[in-house]
This record gives structure tokens, sequence and C-alpha cells, in this order.
């Protein structure tokens, strides 16, 4: 007969996590795999500290636990991660959202108030960008798309789950599916280098390289989405494009090149160069 398994509290699994997860975010990774077995919100793990797991849920815990250690994404473990004031849905078909990106979001509403504007995100995976915007701006008409088809119908259950209208979600490569001209065009590309050793750690391993990866030294796609949005952009448009915190002059030059005015970089909450903003004189 085999031992009885120890029981488990939720203070204990919080310690074990905390100590096993090779990551900085080991006590978070720990809190929010917890949250997600039992169902409950974060406040629930510091009001009872003391509760013992169920059998089930202690078994489900240490097969979640394991494979946190091997390297899995807490997001794909999950299955869900929140982005501004969104749930959003995850799979391995996309970048899973970042907390940077929503300097991007936040960039993006500091320019153009609520109203009947015409707004698109392209390359939008979960669909983060384009939910957040529309979430915020109920006026704003926005268009998303994505290449991969997969990501299209992963960003439209998150359309639904969230309730947000005004939001179509295209499938195609950045401008291609796009009719008409627009207000603002944002994007979240790749744009990290093949040969990046970044791409080697973390959740990365996880997610899509054509999500992350674009060639000439992670700048192939900015080029290529700054090249088909100059025939997108209404006269004073705007485009915001994230970038590599070491990417920032190579994106305002190129943007120069392309004829774009006004350009400008805003940095994110760490201080690091993440987005840059220019205007299409038209
Ligand atoms: N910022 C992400 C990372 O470095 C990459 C996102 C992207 O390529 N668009 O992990």
């Amino acid at each position: 007969m085999s031992e009885p398994a120890l029981p488990l509290s939720i203070e204990a699994a919080l310690a074990l996590g905390a100590a096993s997860i090779h990551s900085d975010t080991a006590r978070l990774d720990t809190e929010l795999l917890l949250c997600h077995l039992l169902d409950k919100p974060r406040s629930y793990l510091f009001t009872w500290p003391e509760k013992e797991l169920t059998a089930a849920q202690r078994d489900e815990f240490l097969v979640l636990l394991e494979r946190r250690v091997a390297g899995e994404p807490v997001a794909h473990l999950t299955g869900l991660r929140d982005f501004w004031t969104l749930t959003l849905e995850v799979s391995a078909d996309t970048l899973i959202p970042r907390g940077d990106t929503e300097t991007l979001v936040e960039a993006a509403l500091a320019l153009l108030p609520d109203g009947p504007f015409r707004v698109a995100d392209l390359g939008t995976g979960t669909g983060a960008i384009a939910l957040a915007l529309a979430s915020e701006r109920p006026n704003w008409q926005v268009l998303a798309c994505d290449r991969v088809e997969a990501a299209a119908e992963l960003a439209r259950r998150n359309q639904a789950r969230n309730a947000i209208p005004n939001v179509e979600i295209l499938t195609g490569s950045w401008c291609e599916p796009l009719h008409g001209e627009f207000e603002m065009i944002v994007s979240n590309p790749p744009y990290i280098e093949a040969d990046d050793p970044h791409l080697s750690q973390g959740d990365v391993r996880y997610e899509p390289l054509s999500a992350l990866v674009a060639g000439e030294s992670g700048l192939a796609d900015i080029r290529l989405i700054a090249e088909q949005c100059r025939s997108r952009l209404k006269p004073a448009g705007w485009l915001l494009l994230e970038h590599g915190y070491n990417q920032a002059e190579a994106v305002a030059q190129l943007l120069a090149q392309s004829g774009y005015i006004d350009i400008e970089l805003i940095r994110d909450l760490a201080g690091q160069p993440r987005v840059t903003q220019a205007r299409w004189p038209g």
C-alpha cells in the first residue's frame, strides 16, 4: 500500500512553489497557479493560509508546479493572462501579453480622445492591444488583424469573453486585410534578432518564433509596417510601434527615411525605450 500523501496547506504550497521555481517571480507564479486551481482571488490565499488543499487539489498543484519548474509559462498553465483591465485567454499560437505593452496602450490613449475614429492593430495575437483600446474608447472603430488564423480566432474569443463590441478582427498580414484609412495604427510586431540569447530563456521558449523574431536586426517587420502604413494613415495620422530597448535610434531613423514626422520615443515603467510614435504628414 502506498504511503498516504502529506496534507498541504495554502501557506506550505506557496513556500514550496517559491523555493522550487527558478524565476524571480516564483512566489507570484505560485499564487497565480493556486488561484487558478482553487478558483479564488489572490486575497483568499492570504486570508486562509492554513487551509488545506484537498487530495485532488494537492495532486493537481504538484503537477502544475512541476511543469512550471520545467519552464512552462504560468499563462500557458492557467490558460489566462490579465492585460490592462481585461482577462484574456492565451494559447501557444500567440505571444503572451506583456505588462510592457501597456506602455503602447497608454501612449495611444493619450493621443486621441473618444470619438468616431478608425484605429488598426496589426499582428493582434490575443487581441490584447485592440481590446484594451476599444474598451477605453467605446466610439473608436478598431480593426485588428493577424496573419495566423488561430490567433484571429483567439482574439475573437477574447472579444466575446470581455464583451467589447467595437472591434473587428480580420485575418491577414500587416496592412493587407485593412480597408479605408485610419487616424491611428498601432503594432507590437516581432522585433527580436534570430540569434538573441534571450530566446533560450524563460517564457519565450514556449511562444511562436513568428511572433518574436524578425530579420535585419529584428527590424524587418517594423520596416514593412512603416512602409505599408503610409497609404493607410489619414493626413496627420499616428503610427505607434513597440520595439526593443536598443532599437529606438534605428526605428526613428527608418521612420524618418519613410517620410514620417513628429517622431517621439516613449519609455516603459522601467525607464527603458519601448515605443516610438510618429505622424504621417499626408
Ligand atoms: N518584449 C518581448 C520580449 O522581449 C518580445 C515582444 C515582441 O517581439 N514583440 O520577450
